[in-house]
């Protein structure tokens, strides 16, 4: 092959969901144009020596709220430095709110702050009044829509009348329906009770969201689900309990996805005695089985992505556990504690890492083979990542408003070292390079998931 390239990423291990490739990377413009053994330097403008590194594709994070402390612009920051290269964002629409104006202002504002690409889900709140709009949504390039079968008492949950509805239009349109799967009137009498007793404090609020109740909101959902015809994706599984029901539903070959989040695989309810307010996150952190049940969903198979669920937010150790709200900074750390604790010990291997946090997100929205994967062809969202760096965790190393990280403190081996979106390096090392201006909204197309992808 021939002409010249823009850039040249030399030496490294490219790392595909299909495997390893000791191969050089060639960049002209916003795409990879070459992948192959040996690219001569002088082909290329600037070279980037990658020996003892791994190519791998830039993480695509699934699951994320920039509407906090951290703003869509802040949110993208905090990923590029985490390794990741598109965010897949929740548009909420709140009572009273319209579908399209919100899901027009995420947009402006993406292409406005953000320095990664980024897509949208919607969140509905009141679907009674926002269902009428769904279809409009469709010719946006939004195919998702998340609801919550829990929080009842916020007013945010939608009863199974509505999920039916949302699962009714999705499969009429090859769309997503995304659930918050806890049972939410169960929960609020738990809670409720607890509130009586005098007992709400972060040594009950495990209790409080007990497994079983997530478990069985999944199991209604996937009923809901194939009683509609419609594709269900399960956000943040942190219920050792739903692997078993993934397995049989997969074995059914029914299309459901399944996510989990790097703090449902890595810390359990003592974190939450420990961190208290800090640690709130719905649903809760629980034990070390249902950590080791998501991390043998996620080698086999069954659960499909991992997201950040990143929701940044003004908290401190001591707030009212009661008040405080639900949500923890995620997204920067997320890549890196995936890779230590799955990979370092032998849980994951590294293909498998790429393929669930980056070719698999892709799969499902449609975004593949663009993103997801180191090709000729491929946009090039590139992550250098350094298997031998040491690294302590610390939120002053962070670049979320949050303030704090559920991991101070955490030593761990391999981080990402450079990220590149669409051929222009974003983060160097402890050096943000990218600016805003560049981001490229990207429309979904979620009818894949319908024809038997997983
Ligand atoms: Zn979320």
């Amino acid at each position: 092959m021939n002409g010249t390239l823009d850039t040249l990423i030399k030496g490294g291990l490219v790392v595909n969901a299909e495997g390893f490739l000791r191969a050089d990377v060639g960049i002209r413009q916003e795409r990879i144009v070459e992948v192959s053994v040996e690219i001569d330097d002088s082909r290329a403008s600037k070279v980037i020596d990658a020996t003892g590194k791994y190519i791998m594709p830039g993480v695509i994070d699934p699951h994320s709220h920039p509407v906090y402390v951290d703003d869509i612009g802040d949110m993208s920051i905090t990923a590029a430095f985490g390794g990741v290269t598109s965010q897949i964002h929740f548009a909420y629409v709140k009572p009273d709110m319209q579908v399209l104006p919100v899901l027009e202002e995420f947009r402006n504002d993406g292409e406005k702050k953000s320095v990664g690409d980024f897509a949208l889900h919607l969140g509905l709140f009141d679907v009674e009044h926002q269902i009428t709009d769904l279809e409009k949504a469709f010719q946006y390039g939004v195919t998702s829509f998340k609801v919550f079968m829990t929080y009842a008492k916020l007013q945010w949950m939608t009863d199974d009348y509505w999920l039916t509805a949302v699962m009714d239009v999705a499969a009429k349109n090859k769309g997503l329906t995304m659930v918050h799967a806890e049972n939410g009137l169960a929960t609020d009498y738990i809670e409720d009770k607890l509130i009586r007793e005098g007992r709400v404090s972060p040594d009950t609020f495990t209790m409080m969201r007990p497994d079983i109740l997530e478990a069985e909101a999944t199991n209604r959902a996937i009923s809901l689900a194939r009683v509609m015809g419609s594709a269900l994706y399960v956000v943040h599984n942190s219920a050792g309990a739903n692997v078993e029901l993934f397995d049989r539903v997969r074995q059914e070959g029914w299309p459901i996805i399944g996510e989990t989040c790097p703090q449902y695989l890595t810390l359990t309810e003592e974190v939450t005695k420990k961190k208290k307010a800090l640690a709130k996150i719905g649903p809760p952190l629980r034990t070390e089985k249902d950590n080791e049940m998501l991390w043998d969903g996620i080698a086999r198979g069954v659960l499909h992505t991992i997201g950040s669920d990143s929701a940044a937010k003004a908290k401190s150790i001591d707030d009212d556990f009661f008040d405080a709200p639900y949500g923890s900074p995620q997204v920067e750390t997320m890549l890196r504690m995936i890779h230590h604790r799955g990979v370092n010990s032998g849980k994951l291997s590294m293909p498998r890492l790429v393929e669930i946090m980056s070719t698999n997100v892709a799969k499902v929205f449609g975004l593949y083979p663009q993103k997801g994967v180191i090709q000729s062809g491929s946009d090039a969202d590139i992550v250098i990542f350094d298997p031998a760096k040491r690294e302590i965790i610390s939120a002053a190393e962070q670049h979320s408003n949050a303030g704090y990280t559920l991991y101070e403190g955490t030593e761990i081996l391999g981080a990402p070292i450079l990220t590149m979106v669409r051929g222009e390096v974003v983060v160097d090392g402890k050096e943000l390079v990218g600016k805003p201006g560049r981001a490229k909204f990207l429309e979904t197309d979620t009818s894949g998931v319908y024809e038997g992808l997983f």
